[in-house]
């Protein structure tokens, strides 16, 4: 369902007191003032980015004040059902916290003469927070005993050397196998690990079993692990790496920690654990590089050792010249920089040509090899 936008004249009225209400506006551009039409009395005035009418929309009872534009002005309009379908799509924490606001908020309504139908709309919003809330809580809680039980699996995919096309390294994965819903994708459990502190837990589970198969393998193999934003704020994260890379006797350089960009929101703080790393002698690689919004404000303002060309830009490359050329240029300027580059999701003999020529370092991908399971990592070598 598309927003509309709506303008209004310097002094034209957006609704009068008694109008139904349906919507919510934000200010785009301009200003507004709330007021009472009976006795002109000026209730409100509200600037760009704030939000007004949504009261109406809550309780679906006629508009209480009136709304006047004091400037031309530009509101983006919000419908009942655009607030519902938001909700349903929000964190549940979020969810939970409308959903006990929602609950206080009837309990005031009576007294404002709520009417049937508002009392339906409470219904629909309160349920809608319920189930989804509800159904991510179990899985939250599911996830905590699978983490406990040990249900959580390490898996590791091979990243080769792109020129000798040998293996030296792989990339740790985590796999979720969930009794009733099955094979249950990384992609969804760790953004739920993420919401909360049990992302802390798989990470520790990770680095722990990565640095015990490093202990077996050759001294050349490395082994990426990605790490999430919340590992980056805790404090003691690194130390309790270290201190198990210390007990294994393992050099940090066999150690990669991948960061995705969405996760430098703070540079001056990415900038300090990288220093961090670099002091250990952890490598740090910028995972799904190119996809973001920030990429080139990223590598100008913190200094990887490996950039991930995303799997986007290897898919695409024999479909649109943009995407090669883009590939290339991202090619030569790691190359200046002095960075290695990893090619992912590398799938055909023919892409493998093209990174070759373009002097990557890395390649990952279907190619080469699937994640596998740690006992057939230690049979290959
Ligand atoms: P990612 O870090 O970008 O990992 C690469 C993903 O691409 C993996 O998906 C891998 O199986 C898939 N892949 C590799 N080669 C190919 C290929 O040739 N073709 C195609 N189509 N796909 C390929 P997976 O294992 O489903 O992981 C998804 C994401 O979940 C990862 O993306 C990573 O962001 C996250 N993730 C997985 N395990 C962990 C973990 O232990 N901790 C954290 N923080 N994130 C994790
Ligand atoms: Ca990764
Ligand atoms: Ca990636």
């Amino acid at each position: 369902m598309a927003y509309h936008i709506k303008q209004f004249k310097q002094g034209e009225i957006i609704f009068h007191g008694g109008d139904s209400s349906d919507c919510a506006y934000i200010i785009e551009k301009g200003q507004v003032e709330i007021f009472v039409e009976s006795n002109d009395a000026i209730i409100d005035i509200l600037n760009e980015g704030e939000l007004f009418g949504e009261m109406g929309v809550l309780d679906q009872s006629p508009r209480s004040t009136s709304a006047r534009a004091i400037t031309p002005v530009v509101l983006l309009e919000v419908k009942t059902e655009q607030i519902t379908n938001r909700l349903a799509e929000s964190d549940a924490i979020v969810k939970a916290l409308v959903g006990v606001l929602l609950k206080r908020f009837r309990t005031m309504l009576p007294s404002q003469g709520m009417t049937a139908k508002s009392s339906n709309l409470l219904d629909q919003v309160e349920s809608v927070v319920e189930q989804a809330g509800l159904s991510k809580f179990k899985l939250e809680s599911e996830l905590r005993t699978a983490i406990n039980h040990g249900d959580i699996q390490t898996v590791y995919q091979p990243i080769t050397d792109i020129q000798t096309e040998q293996i030296t390294g792989f990339e740790a994965l985590s796999r979720w196998s969930h009794p009733d819903r099955g094979y249950i994708s990384p992609v969804e459990f760790i953004a739920l690990a993420e919401e909360t502190d049990l992302i802390i837990e798989v990470g520790d589970l990770v680095f722990s079993r990565a640095i015990e198969l490093l202990s077996q393998l050759p001294k050349h193999v490395f082994i990426n692990i990605n790490v999430s934003a919340r590992q980056l704020d805790d404090d003691q994260f690194l130390k309790r790496v270290v201190a198990k890379i210390e007990q294994h006797g393992i050099s940090p350089v066999r150690l990669k920690l991948e960061i995705t960009e969405t996760m430098v929101v703070d540079f001056k703080k990415a900038k300090q654990w990288l220093a961090k790393c670099r002091e250990i002698g952890f490598p740090v690689c910028a995972d799904d590089f190119g996809t973001g919004h920030s990429g080139m404000e990223q590598i100008l303002e913190l200094d990887f050792d490996v950039l991930k060309v995303d799997q986007v830009f290897i898919r695409n490359m024999f479909k649109s010249d943009r995407y090669q050329i883009i590939i290339e240029s991202i090619a030569n300027m790691a190359k200046r920089l002095d960075t290695k580059l990893v090619a992912e999701g590398v799938e055909h003999e023919k892409e493998l040509k093209v990174l070759q020529n373009l002097g990557f370092d890395f390649g990952q991908g279907y190619l080469f090899g699937k994640p596998m399971r740690e006992e057939d990592v230690i049979k290959l070598f």
